[in-house]
């Protein structure tokens, strides 16, 4: 892909990035690569693949596009569309066990959520390393004899990501509510569409100002219960009834019959309603989605079954853990800032760690293995 088409694809597929965008799957030859170079995977949503190949240009190595249904790793491994089914079908039916004599399979970090190394090991004999989570740090993790920094299992979410994440919002909304409105109200049609582009925008730009308060434990309670800018709950809905009821009473008082004046502020209001109420902030990779359920579930060691294997501390994305090698035992210094991945605890071998509810009950490993999360982040998805 030249430089002129990969900086379209980047735009048009950013637009539409909240929808599947797949491409194939299988296996890619990237330079020249021989019977012992290094073999990566990742899913099939196409942008991902374009910035994959963008990653390894110079490395000559092997690529598997494993089936994700055209979904990115991060969201498609928590939401069961990543799975173990998609890694061992792609190692067998794409040819590459003819290809090299080693069976060292590295996957981006992000897909620990949805693929368990243990599984992949007994099925496929290959052996599964966890990956940098942004493939720009491949060439370091490999020259680095394939070890992490801390900072290459770090999610970040920078201006960029940011911005990308607000036209993500922004392009399909107002597509859906710009048509509506030229069926509608066609004269508030600008101001409607400058309102859809401008909200998410600020929101995700302004993020680092209110970043502490969504993950602090004395706030987050709180903020989830009342607030209307990031959960999509009832209390929008009585906003909006109230607004109607003060509208029809002016109307009323006011003798202003018309049920144009009704149908255009009550249609205006709505759309800011469910804008400002929409849970923009689930799509963050650094805060738990107010849609969420399980919102406060607590990461949790059981000390007593810990060996130190460290396979927690390499698949957080968020660098909860500390693990002391010479003890062998791990700790969660960090336990705040977890986003309920549940990466930890699908790749602990020894099943130490579970999630605990507020009101103390807990999900064992084989829930949080067996159950993914579906778009309302509640864990019904049953891991194929
Ligand atoms: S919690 Fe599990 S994965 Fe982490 S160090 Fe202990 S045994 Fe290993
Ligand atoms: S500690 Fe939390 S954020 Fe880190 S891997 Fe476990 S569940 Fe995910």
């Amino acid at each position: 892909m030249t430089e002129l088409k990969y900086f379209a694809a980047n735009i048009v597929e950013t637009c539409v990035r909240g929808f599947p965008f797949p491409c194939q799957t299988g296996l890619l030859k990237i330079g020249h690569p021989d019977r012992n170079s290094p073999v990566f995977l990742t899913c099939n949503f196409h942008l991902t693949v374009e910035r994959v190949k963008k990653a390894l240009q110079g490395i000559d190595c092997y690529l598997l596009i494993a089936n994700s249904k055209g979904i990115n790793v991060w969201c498609a491994s928590t939401g069961g569309h990543l799975t173990n089914h998609s890694v061992i079908s792609v190692i067998k039916t794409s040819g590459i066990e003819e290809l090299v004599d080693h069976r060292q399979l590295i996957l981006p970090q992000l897909a620990a959520a949805g693929v368990e190394a243990r599984v992949i090991r007994q099925k496929t004999g290959w052996r599964c390393i966890w990956g940098p989570v942004y493939a720009r740090d491949i060439p370091a993790f490999l020259n680095h004899g394939l070890q992490k920094t801390p900072e290459m299992r770090q999610v970040v979410f920078p201006f960029s990501q940011r911005m990308e994440m607000a036209v993500m919002w922004a392009f399909p909304l107002s597509l859906a509510v710009g048509l509506l409105t030229l069926f509608l109200w066609p004269e508030a049609f600008l101001p409607l569409i400058t309102l859809i582009w401008l909200l998410p925008l600020l929101i995700f730009a302004l993020f680092p100002l209110y970043a502490k308060w969504l993950n602090s434990g004395k706030y987050r309670a709180s903020f989830s219960k009342y607030t209307i800018i990031f959960d999509f709950g009832r209390l929008p809905l009585v906003l909006w009834g109230i607004f109607m009821v003060a509208l029809l009473t002016y109307s009323l008082l006011s003798r202003n019959d018309s049920g144009a004046f009704l149908l255009h502020w009550g249609f205006a209001s709505l759309v800011l309603i469910l804008l400002i109420s929409i849970d923009l902030m689930g799509s963050t990779p650094v805060y738990k989605s107010g849609l969420h359920e399980d919102r406060f579930l607590r990461i949790t060691l059981e000390r007593g079954k810990c060996r130190g294997a460290a396979f927690c501390e390499q698949v957080c994305p968020r660098n909860c853990y500390q693990v002391d090698h010479r003890q062998h035992k791990a700790t969660i210094p960090r336990a705040d800032y977890c986003v309920q991945c549940g990466a930890c605890i699908v790749q602990c071998p020894f099943d130490a760690l579970f999630f605990r509810s507020p009101s103390g009950e807990v999900l064992p490993p084989e829930i949080i293995r067996k159950f993914k999360l579906n778009l309302l982040g509640k864990r019904l998805v049953k891991q194929a």
